[in-house]
């Protein structure tokens, strides 16, 4: 079993960010990522515009340009696989950490492709993985889908997106440009309140000329291969519809957090609990990075705010090596 002094559980900006303060440090760490490098911002929507301006996104502040304040996907991907290639920094791609025990002070990590050692531990593994679920008859069907890529596929198709935020918006607007009939099926009675604020006048114009057409206070009943049955104060609904989008967040991988042993919040929130002035959790050794610190909070953390773990991380470790 080959041994690492420093295993970091995910490639995404966080991970990647943690990897080269390790390396600064001169400490042996390897990050393993599951998928390719910045495995979810891969999969973010081709056309995915940030909230953050790019110097909000940069790491150990490495120049991030871009060509507009707020950059696209394609720029960040750029800018990240850059900072892994041009640092050498080490990383293993597509392998995914399946557990994590301790016995004594080592840490014993397996993956699908190998059994590792290590000192210290830091788990970086976001919250895109897992999306927050409709559960509803229908929710399987192959038209559905938690995630959305790219509008050229709707075109002149029905489709239903279901939540309000960000995602929802972003992909109701992108299809319903590129010839979609797109209905929006909302459960509150607004628009998401942390909607881009530039974004929010063009959904509210969009909806009020009845381009894209929206249910409110909707519940979502059950969906079937040509109809969406839905329920409201106006009364109940069947929805011709080809394709839905269910665009209703995502969440932290709760369980491998609780199979490693990290303590969660007893509330519905399911915070990881963690010393806010190192990020190491209730496990000695193990530290927390990144978005996944918020539990179900997805909002709380992002790049601009977490990006600052790493060097409060390794400024732990390297005082604990010193003594
Ligand atoms: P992630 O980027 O999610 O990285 C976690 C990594 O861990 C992933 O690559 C994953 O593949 C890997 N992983 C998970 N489990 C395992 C495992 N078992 N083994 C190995 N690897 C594993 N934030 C901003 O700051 N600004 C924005 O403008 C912004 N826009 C966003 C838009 C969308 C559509 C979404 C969904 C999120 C947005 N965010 C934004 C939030 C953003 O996702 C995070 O800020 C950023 O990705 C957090 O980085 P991270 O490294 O903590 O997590």
């Amino acid at each position: 079993m080959k041994h690492i002094d420093l295993i970091i559980i995910g490639g995404g900006p966080i991970g990647i960010a943690c990897g080269l303060e390790a390396q600064k440090k001169g400490i042996d760490y390897c990050i393993i990522e599951k998928g390719p490098i910045t495995n979810s911002l891969y999969n973010y929507p081709l056309n995915m515009q940030f909230f953050s301006s790019s110097e909000k996104l940069e790491i150990d502040e490495i120049p991030f340009i871009s060509n507009e304040a707020k950059p696209k996907r394609n720029e960040a991907l750029e800018y990240y696989r850059r900072i892994v290639t041009s640092n050498d920094l080490n990383i293993n791609l597509f392998e995914k950490v399946s557990a994590v025990s301790k016995k004594e002070d080592i840490f014993y990590v397996e993956t699908d492709k190998d059994r590792y050692t290590s000192s210290y531990i830091i788990v970086a593994t976001g919250f895109y993985d897992l999306p927050n679920t409709i559960d509803v008859p229908g929710e399987k069907l192959s038209k559905v889908s938690h995630y959305y890529k790219d509008p050229h596929f709707f075109a002149k198709q029905k489709l239903a997106v279901i939540g309000a935020s960000n995602s929802a918006v972003d992909a109701a607007l992108e299809c319903y440009r590129k010839g979609a009939e797109v209905t929006m099926l909302i459960r509150g009675s607004e628009i998401g309140k942390r909607v881009k604020y530039w974004v929010r006048p063009d959904i509210e114009n969009r909806i009020a000329e009845g381009s894209i057409k929206a249910f409110y206070n909707v519940v979502i009943k059950e969906i079937l291969p040509e109809k969406i049955n839905i329920q409201t104060p106006e009364g109940n609904f069947s929805i011709q519809n080809d394709y839905v989008l269910a665009l209703t967040g995502y969440k932290p991988n709760f369980e491998f957090l609780k199979k490693i042993g990290i303590k969660l919040s007893d509330d519905q929130k399911l915070y990881p609990q963690y010393n806010k002035e190192t990020m190491e959790t209730n496990i000695k050794n193990l530290y927390l990075a990144g978005v996944i610190c918020g539990g179900m909070d997805t909002h709380i953390w992002f790049i601009e705010n977490s990006r600052i773990h790493a060097k409060t991380i390794l400024k732990s470790i390297t005082e604990k090596q010193l003594h």
